[in-house]
């Protein structure tokens, strides 16, 4: 079982914090789509297909014929499975009934809207299109067309964020989607909020202020029956997203467009991230995976979900991980905890989650 990632490069602007690969060029559509949907037929491998998800940028922002040429190129490429979870990506503003339709028309099962906030002030300082009014009209109009399973992404950091209107964004949110995705905003090399908040425009919150409105939240989101399986995620019972758990549990998985990574029996590569380069099937990686990196990736991954990861199979790859120095000490302090043959970080230090694992490295 595998997933496939499909990545949509193209926005309607270019959101302050963004670092993604993400551009705004309706010129380049036609030949985009064109060679990406070559690239899926001709794909050398073979695999059964469970999740597929489509990213990026903003899937919602082109045509929507091409989205339906790409899953018709998959479909016609790879087994896929009857049940399979297909994702796509949207923001609030470029959506409507019609085109809500057809996505559910061409199968598609699962919504995922960047929301970010319902603040109109602080998606203004981000960059953001969308206002707090498209979203609930997206939320809305999502319903009317069928979907079930939408999940919205919030951001946290931002300035003049409260735990009280993080609070209340979810309640206002809570009766439409199935699942959240909170993630921190952060100041990544080149963008235009680095050079804001190195230029004294914007103030961001102390990260141990964020810290504290994220374990807030995330006992509120669970009171709320939305419960966290992975450091940054949350469902319903019955809505976790099976695509990114595929990534979590270290599935195949294979990337196809723009920068798109794969990851197929132990050898991980990326798309190059040029639309030259990319048309020219360029890569801008391609690894083996050593035992040593499998053995960290087990750690980083299984660490940031409920799950945990498992010491058997941390000794199978020649790790063990009851020698690590700061094993002890991490469980003795109740950072970290064993149930059966697996090893959890308690929630409550979810918020340092980082600084665990690399101890664990
Ligand atoms: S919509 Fe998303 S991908 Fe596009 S610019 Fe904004 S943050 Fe980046």
């Amino acid at each position: 079982m595998a997933g496939i990632y499909v990545h949509i490069p193209f926005c309607e602007s270019k959101c302050y914090y963004c670092a993604f690969s993400s551009f705004v060029k309706n010129d380049e559509w036609e030949k985009y789509f064109k060679t990406l949907i070559e690239q899926i037929l001709s794909s050398p491998y073979s695999v059964k297909v469970e999740s597929i998800f489509i990213g990026g940028g903003t899937p919602s922002v082109v045509d929507k014929k091409y989205i339906e040429q790409i899953l018709l190129a998959i479909k016609a490429k790879f087994d896929v499975a009857d049940n399979v979870e297909i994702t796509i990506e949207a923001n609030p503003n470029s959506l409507d009934r019609e085109k809500l339709e057809f996505y559910k028309k061409i199968g598609i099962t699962r919504l995922s809207i960047g929301v970010q906030s319902l603040d109109n002030g602080m998606l203004k300082t981000l960059g953001r299109k969308h206002n707090k009014k498209q979203v609930f009209y997206a939320l809305k109009e999502a319903k009317k067309a069928g979907f079930e399973n939408i999940n919205c992404d919030l951001l946290l950091g931002l300035e003049g964020q409260t735990y009280f209107k993080l609070k209340k964004e979810v309640d206002a949110l809570k009766k439409y989607v199935t699942h959240f995705s909170c993630y921190m905003l952060q100041i990544e090399d080149g963008t235009l909020l680095e050079k804001m908040v190195l230029n004294g425009q914007i103030k961001l919150p102390l990260d141990d202020k964020t810290v504290t409105n994220y374990l807030k939240l995330t006992k509120y989101l669970h009171k709320n029956g939305f419960l966290q399986y992975e450091i940054s995620n949350f469902a319903k019972k019955g809505y976790k997203c099976r695509h990114n758990l595929n990534y979590w549990t270290r599935g195949d998985y294979l990337g196809f467009g723009l920068s798109a990574h794969s990851f197929v029996n132990k050898k991980r590569w990326a798309n190059a991230n040029t639309f030259a380069k990319f048309y020219a099937e360029e890569k801008l990686f391609e690894e083996d995976l050593t035992d040593k990196q499998i053995v960290e990736e087990m750690i980083m991954l299984g660490l940031r979900c409920e799950e945990g990861v498992d010491k058997k199979q941390l000794k199978e790859q020649g790790y063990d991980i009851e020698q690590n120095l700061n094993y002890d000490r991490l469980i003795k302090t109740g950072i970290i905890f064993e149930e059966g043959d697996k090893i959890k970080i308690n929630p409550d230090y979810y918020g340092a989650s980082n600084l665990v694992i690399e101890q664990l490295f």
